[in-house]
């Protein structure tokens, strides 16, 4: 990068949010391009005008001004061509929109759907309930994956195949041999290589305009929040109670909605806990974790793969009808599902007034519990 002519993505995202030293930011592309999106308050001023017309956009040659393109390239030349006409404080963002995105920073988009995109959802947008609108839902949507195991593999497949435009998946584990009869997204060539990985190039070979954000890393109490904090939902796939407790309040202290799923064994259970939106959380149903040795995991006594592909799956629709607002989700129900016995059960589960995060009188109000 040149320093001297170019600033990174992410200092123009640090720019963007200090409101008190305003910058003018251009966006250079032509019309076309815009169907990918822009950054929000970006000045749109296509390169072929600018070259020829600058005085247009920049009426004054000191302002401090950041162009960009597509990839940082075309910017950078009319910065430098700027810069010789005596515009002294325009530089160009490197990497372009394309490393943006790529960084999991908001965009906006004008609405309209290519029509690659139409083809693509053709089947969902066909239905009433979805239509155009209900799939630029789903394009803007971003979903936090906590987990790339048996749940959050078919989770993630099946959201990046319906257009949610942005997921976030967290996991700091690497691919084993007794990972793959459920972790839909790893093949046996990916042995050994991080999930977060893995599971970005299995979901870009379905749907490669998803953008994905990943983070190998643990989801602890240091991290949660700041990781939750840009995403809309939140899916849970660990397999210990510490983390869906973690995830659990992390949700509730970021207004978000947090979608539960535990499977072990033949069995499996799923919920969506949202006090926000008028439901318990999962506190309201067991107040404290429970002690490990009280919660065998799959790895201790098993798990048929199909069980966490059904509760994934449960999850992603569950994430879906959130997003579109249509149906009735799982806020306040707790479905259970016994593949031995094929059965099908949801319970429905009330706010508790006493409960210690959600609760009238709460006692945790922050993560410093765990
Ligand atoms: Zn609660």
């Amino acid at each position: 990068m040149d320093k001297n002519i170019e600033v990174s993505i992410h200092d123009v995202h640090h720019l963007v949010q200090n409101k008190d030293q305003p910058i003018r930011l251009i966006d250079i592309r032509e019309k076309e391009e815009l169907v990918t999106g822009y950054i929000e308050g970006a000045v749109f001023a296509p390169n072929s005008i600018v070259k020829i017309r600058p005085e247009e956009f920049l009426p004054e040659k000191d302002t401090p001004s950041v162009l960009y393109c597509t990839s940082g390239r075309r910017s950078l030349a009319t910065a430098k061509m700027l810069k010789g006409m005596g515009y002294i404080n325009v530089v160009s963002m490197a990497g372009g929109f394309n490393a943006w995105i790529e960084a999991g920073y908001r965009f906006k988009t004008d609405g309209t759907m290519d029509q690659e995109q139409i083809k693509r959802y053709s089947r969902q947008i066909l239905m009433h309930e979805i239509k155009e609108e209900g799939q630029q839902k789903l394009l803007k949507a971003r979903v936090l994956i906590v987990g790339a195991g048996g749940l959050g593999c078919p989770t993630g497949l099946y959201l990046a195949s319906a257009g949610v435009g942005t997921i976030g998946i967290v996991d700091f584990d690497r691919v084993g041999l007794s990972n793959i009869h459920r972790q839909v997204l790893h093949a046996t060539a990916d042995i050994g290589r991080p999930k977060t990985d893995s599971a970005k190039n299995a979901i870009l070979r379905i749907n490669p305009e998803v953008n994905i954000v990943t983070f190998e890393q643990r989801f602890t109490p240091d991290n949660a929040l700041d990781i939750i904090k840009d995403f809309d939902v939140v899916i849970e796939g660990s397999d210990n109670f510490e983390t869906k407790f973690l995830l659990n309040d992390a949700a509730f202290l970021s207004g978000k909605p947090y979608i539960f799923g535990g499977a072990v064994r033949f069995d499996g259970q799923a919920s969506v806990f949202y006090p926000k939106g008028g439901g318990p959380c999962l506190r309201c149903m067991v107040p404290e974790i429970p002690p490990a040795d009280t919660s065998p995991t799959s790895s201790e006594v098993g798990v048929l793969g199909v069980v966490p592909g059904l509760i994934g799956l449960v999850q992603a629709a569950e994430a879906l009808k959130f997003i579109l607002n249509i149906g009735d989700t799982l806020i306040g129900r707790f479905f259970v599902y016994n593949c031995l016995k094929a059965d099908f059960k949801t319970f429905f589960v009330d706010r508790n007034p006493s409960c210690p995060l959600c609760g009238e009188n709460p006692t945790i109000k922050g993560l410093s519990s765990f």
